[in-house]
């Protein structure tokens, strides 16, 4: 086998490279201009329920600003989901903000609703202020119980900003997600559901808080003849090169967003015949998950060929090749890790030529954040210990899915 099925890479639709021409053509080389707006229309368009988009240099940006736009300030509190990339909570402590993390619910295994109101009283109680922002997240795709999440919110009178940087498409009582709270965030970096190859952007209520996003993305200068700044901004408007890019991605995001679930489907059916191993479905009909990875999770009695060596190693560089990975390890285990079936099935698909990658290890149990308050049933690291990401992007054929299939079978012994 020389050939490697990867998670999700990026695939182009054939027409990025006339937006990007005309670009060239029209001299617009920079981070505004006809393919932003462009970009931004057809975004806008998508998302629908009358929300104004704007386009930026990455999903971690847009939740920086999302958290401006709500008004935290350092030393206030935002609640955060525990099982998420680390973007999703690292914005709060650029401003200065201390996150709380909220663990899964079970059948989403996005934020916990129960958790939530708890942690929100209990943080009244303890510091007697309210968080200013909560931020869940739509873990691979799948939806979070946002109708609950909104009513609590509602209650306390706290702005949600959804961070549906994995969930483009995704809809929840077929709404997309993104557009249920005051902010959603997306992101377009290059394994996501379509790529600007880097890039993101804001989902915002109206055009008075899109004009403040633009302003504060822009260096937030004032209207004279000469440089004036009355805030600190930032740079993070998306290049018109970028915003080609995503032009052309959008007019193949429904085919992205059919293969995935196409993918998901075969993955869900062959699964349900093999025992120790669990597909992640949408919990409910009213869920509606663009399935941008198929995760598993493995019994923790079922047994894998090699479990015993599967952490004889320290793992040198990047897993599958991510980027910016330049730390080593240090040590073969830390306190959190997942079970040595797990590992065992990550290597043994890896030597097939198969990427597949551990659920993301709950901010929680991130070493950075061991001072953060949490509010913890136990889900989210159980889920991380089981569970595995499968290759799902739209380069994944149908014969790359029995393949994966079959290799993992293989392995179980
Ligand atoms: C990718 C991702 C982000 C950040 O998006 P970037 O465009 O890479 O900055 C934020 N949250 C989650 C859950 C993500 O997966």
């Amino acid at each position: 086998m020389n050939k490697r099925i990867y998670l999700c890479l990026a695939h182009m639709s054939g027409k990025e490279q006339k937006y990007i021409q005309e670009a060239f053509d029209t001299n617009w080389v920079v981070p505004l201009g006809p393919n932003v707006n462009g970009f931004e229309d057809d975004l806008r368009q998508f998302v629908g329920q009358d929300k104004e988009v704007v386009a930026l240099s990455s999903g971690t940006a847009a939740i920086h600003l999302a958290l401006i736009a709500c008004g935290v300030q350092a030393g206030d509190e935002v609640i955060c989901q525990s099982f998420t990339f680390c973007a999703s909570a690292n914005p709060v402590t650029y401003l200065g903000a201390k996150p709380v993390f909220i663990d899964s619910e079970p059948d989403s295994w996005n934020m916990d609703p129960e958790l939530l109101e708890k942690a929100i009283t209990d943080r009244k109680e303890k510091t007697g202020r309210y968080p200013k922002a909560i931020i869940p997240v739509y873990l691979y795709g799948m939806p979070a119980r946002i109708d609950e999440i909104m009513s609590i919110a509602a209650k306390y009178n706290i702005p949600v900003i959804e961070d549906a940087a994995e969930g483009f498409g995704s809809r929840f009582d077929d709404q997309v997600c993104g557009t249920f709270g005051e902010y959603g965030i997306l992101s377009f970096n290059g394994n996501k559901m379509i790529t600007t190859s880097g890039g993101g952007a804001l989902v915002c209520p109206d055009k008075a808080a899109k004009d403040k996003i633009m302003w504060y993305a822009t260096q937030a200068r004032e209207a004279y003849p000469y440089y004036q700044h009355e805030a600190i901004g930032f740079n993070y408007r998306l290049s018109n090169i970028c915003a080609g890019i995503g032009r052309g991605q959008m007019t193949v995001i429904n085919d992205h967003l059919a293969h995935h679930k196409h993918i998901a489907q075969l993955y869900k059916e062959a699964f349900q015949h093999v025992a120790g191993i669990t597909y992640h479905d949408n919990p409910s009909a009213r869920h509606d998950s663009n399935f941008w990875l198929s995760t598993i999770l493995l019994d923790d009695n079922m047994h894998v060929r090699g479990e015993e060596n599967a952490y004889a190693e320290a793992v040198s560089g990047a897993v599958g090749g991510a980027a910016g990975v330049v730390h080593a390890g240090g040590s073969v285990h830390t306190d959190c890790e997942p079970n040595r079936n797990v590992e065992a099935m990550r290597l043994a698909l890896d030597k097939e030529g198969i990427e597949s990658r551990p659920l993301w290890k709950p901010m929680h149990k991130q070493p950075v954040f061991r001072n953060a308050p949490a509010y913890i049933n136990g889900n989210a690291e159980a889920f991380f210990k089981r569970g595995l990401c499968l290759p799902s992007g739209p380069m994944v054929s149908d014969e790359d899915v029995q393949f994966i299939i079959n290799s993992i079978i293989k392995n179980i012994i």
